[in-house]
């Protein structure tokens, strides 16, 4: 019996379910029950009626987001030390000390932050939504964190003002991408459509025809005609976009762009932690509480 196979056997027989986020291993994606990007994973994790066990294959702060949604169902995560390091670099602490200098200015928190942080928040937002939740709110000027880029991305969009949180909060393999590099790309396919995560540069999102998140990237490029796309984005998500659109081309706009933490779930970890039920992720209901509001009020805005 193949890895595969014994997964498949092990998550029937515990009734569990496996979501896995666009940028994990394209042997994971393959035999997950959803891939989808954070608004979609934790969607997923709402709508989960069925399945007792959650096997979240992606990192720290998407799994807590699962178990803050789902506190009836144990939520596994395949590799204990698969965090988020834009995750990290919010904290409580730095939270508290804007809100003193801006007492009355809502705070909206990327879904990328520990549970800690968005108990303190007003909303959560992902980068698919996070134009549509800073309008919904009737704020001139807001908190954003952590992600210095999403902010500045949301500030062009809306006209308002963003004030990121901590001031320089990135995401480490967003950053990889150059506008150089899409240059010499252009040149070899110039007839390419260039797709941009909001988590990048600023003059990478200049050089794009598309910003969106993993999941609106796959949408588009579903529905636009164009042929070929250059991607600016976490290298899991080229498997998804040629499984999806076979006759098209797509070309990663950095060849290592490749999230460490996301990579260190492998077929092994996840089948290791079904099979013993091992690095279960639960958060402290004072917590969970506070930060499960801040979630469903985005998906209320959503819905
Ligand atoms: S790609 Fe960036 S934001 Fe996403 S998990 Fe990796 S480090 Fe965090």
């Amino acid at each position: 019996m193949t890895l595969i196979d014994k997964i498949i056997k092990l998550k029937k027989e515990k009734n569990a379910v496996i979501l896995a986020h666009n940028y994990q291993r394209p042997e994971i994606q393959d035999i997950a029950d959803y891939v989808g990007d954070s608004i979609g994973l934790s969607r997923k994790a709402m709508e989960e009626k069925e399945a007792e066990i959650i096997v979240f294959s992606a990192v720290d702060f998407m799994a807590e987001s699962a178990a803050i949604l789902n506190p009836d169902k144990k939520v596994l995560l395949p590799t204990l030390g698969a965090r988020c390091p834009m995750a990290q670099m919010l904290t409580v602490d730095e939270i508290k000390r804007w809100k003193v200098h801006y007492p009355l200015v809502p705070v909206i928190l990327y879904v990328n932050t520990l549970a800690s942080a968005k108990a303190y928040c007003d909303i959560c937002c992902t980068s698919a939504n996070a134009v549509e939740v800073v309008n919904s709110l009737d704020a001139e000027t807001v908190l954003f964190g952590p992600d210095h880029n999403l902010a500045e991305y949301v500030q062009r969009k809306t006209g308002k003002t963003i004030i990121p949180i901590p001031e320089r909060g990135f995401c480490p393999t967003h950053l990889l991408f150059q506008p150089e590099d899409v240059q010499v790309l252009k040149m070899k396919y110039p007839d390419a459509v260039v797709m941009v995560h909001p988590e990048c540069s600023v003059e990478m999102q200049n050089t794009a025809d598309f910003i969106g998140s993993t999941s609106q990237m796959c949408r588009y490029a579903r529905k636009t005609n164009a042929e070929k796309f250059i991607v600016a984005t976490e290298e899991g998500i080229i498997h998804r976009l040629r499984k999806e659109n076979p006759r098209k081309q797509f070309i990663l706009a950095y060849e290592d762009a490749i999230c460490p933490n996301m990579k260190l779930n492998t077929l092994e970890r996840l089948y290791m932690a079904l099979k013993k039920e091992k690095h279960g992720v639960s958060v402290p209901e004072p917590i969970a509480k506070k930060a499960r509001k801040a979630l469903e009020r985005m998906f209320e805005l959503k819905s």
